[in-house]
């Protein structure tokens, strides 16, 4: 299996190289060349498999050989072997028609413990081959740092430097990271916001003076192996509900654009999905895309869903890319006019590529908590913000009811408390594997909010690579 970049110049890469690699050279997103595609037969045969073994036959095709299957196998395991549910991802009913795909069994108690788990496995097994070691920097307003730094603690090879903004994440969201006590795991704490932490971290990847002596990497969704570890659970609640007798629908609340990319992804292997319901909160710039053509990124309005107030959609390139034509200098320019004027209009092709699959929806502040109600006094199930603008979705939605609808939940509901509360009146507690976050030791550094300070510490702190 081979890979090249959405933007058409950067080499064709194996699967070790897209993963150790992230964002392709020429600023482009790697992508299969083909996508694999599995037989109805095929499909049915993986009803009732465990997690981890339907993740190898879905992920093996993507892997090609820079795995064995029995490495891949090991490494599945332990990654999933880390949740706290035997299904790994439970899919659970609302009524006749809604159902409910909990992500958020993992580590950090959201649904980027999936990928991030196998990543930093995958990071390991692929370091240890050339004797090289990576730098992970990365800032994070919540849920991401969290992830990565599960992912990586403990580690050879890998060190992370995790940026947030001193006083602006939540105390859940800061103790998920800082008390990760594992060497190889450094917390910082900046004088300033989230976007000047961004700021940072994007100007070390361009300081030479630092890529010369570490090999500074990131763990964000444009990293292909975070999206094919995202494509099993698709094919775990379809296969649950007929598949591939039967379609299925999928609502899926909606940053990045990666995780529901990971469904466009399944689909294109076979699994047949009716549709792939984009939800997104009031910062909808996705909405707007699909609905009407108008990619254009304006400021971002905090909601009580923050992993879902973004103004760029990252992963967005990859789909206009493959319903665009694949042809990389077209895709690269159109990307050089967004990246000047933070606007474009996609092409007939793209918007008529897109709409054979997605639709998209908006939620704002009222329908979210509304979605958590109904959930709540309906079904007794408590949701957190971000599940709640993929139910409310999910049932403004014009589906037959003959077609099941999965909700992604992405969060568990304890993360958000304060605004679950609000809605429903019904304050979540933490699960009893991370009830003692509060009595826990917490490490990390706080460093002023300049560029300078930030870049000694990392070189002070870090291994250099080969
Ligand atoms: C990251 C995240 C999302 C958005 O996922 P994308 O892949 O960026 O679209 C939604 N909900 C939660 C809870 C998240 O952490």
């Amino acid at each position: 299996m081979d890979y090249i970049s959405t933007r058409g110049s950067a080499p064709a890469l194996n699967f070790e190289g897209v993963t150790l690699a992230g964002l392709a050279s020429d600023g482009g997103l790697y992508i299969p060349r083909e996508f694999p595609r599995f037989t109805a037969e095929e499909i049915a045969a993986m009803a009732g498999l465990p997690y981890a073994e339907l993740a190898v036959r879905v992920m093996k095709p993507f892997v090609g050989d820079s795995l064995t299957e029995q490495t891949l196998r090991d490494l599945c395991q332990r990654a999933y072997g880390r949740f706290s549910h035997e299904a790994v991802t439970p899919l659970k009913q609302f009524d006749e028609h809604n159902w409910l795909l909990e992500l958020f069994h993992g580590p950090t108690l959201a649904f980027k413990d999936v990928a991030l788990q196998l990543l930093g496995r995958l990071f390991e097994e692929f370091l240890s081959r050339s004797e090289d070691r990576l730098t992970i920097v990365g800032a994070t307003s919540g849920d991401t740092g969290s992830a990565a730094i599960d992912a990586v603690a403990g580690r050879d090879r890998v060190d992370i430097f995790m940026l947030h903004p001193k006083g602006r994440v939540s105390d859940v969201q800061r103790r998920q990271m800082t008390t990760v006590l594992a060497p190889n795991v450094h917390n910082i704490a900046i004088d300033g916001s989230f976007d000047d932490a961004q700021a940072m971290v994007k100007r070390m990847f361009g300081d030479t003076n630092m890529t010369g002596r570490f090999h500074i990497s990131a763990v964000n969704s444009i990293n292909w192996a975070r999206l094919m570890a995202q494509v099993v659970y698709y094919f775990a609640a379809a296969l649950q509900l007929g598949a591939p007798a039967r379609k299925v629908a999928f609502s899926v609340p909606t940053g990045n654009f990666g995780d529901v990319f990971a469904g466009y992804v399944a689909a294109k292997m076979g699994l047949p999905i009716e549709q792939l319901i984009v939800a997104t909160n009031v910062n909808d710039i996705l909405h707007r895309a699909l609905s009407d053509g108008d990619y254009s990124a304006g400021t971002v309005t905090p909601t009580a869903a923050p992993s879902m107030d973004i103004q760029v959609s990252s992963n967005f390139e990859r789909l206009l890319f493959d319903c665009g034509g694949r042809d990389g200098a077209a895709m690269a320019e159109q990307m050089r006019g967004f990246e000047s004027s933070r606007a474009m209009r996609l092409t007939n092709a793209q918007r008529e590529g897109a709409a054979g699959l997605f639709t998209s929806i908006r939620a704002d502040q009222s329908d979210m908590a509304q979605a958590m109600q109904w959930a709540s006094e309906k079904c007794g199930e408590i949701i957190d913000p971000h599940t709640a603008i993929g139910l409310h979705a999910a049932r403004a939605s014009e589906l037959p009811r003959s077609i099941p609808v999965v909700t992604l939940a992405t969060a568990h509901p304890a993360k958000f408390p304060d605004a679950v509360e609000r809605a429903t009146g019904v304050r979540p507690s933490l699960p009893n594997r991370v009830g003692d976050l509060f009595e826990r030791e917490e490490r990390y550094s706080e460093l002023p909010g300049d560029y300078d300070s930030v870049a000694e510490y990392v070189a002070e702190h870090a291994t250099p690579s080969v």
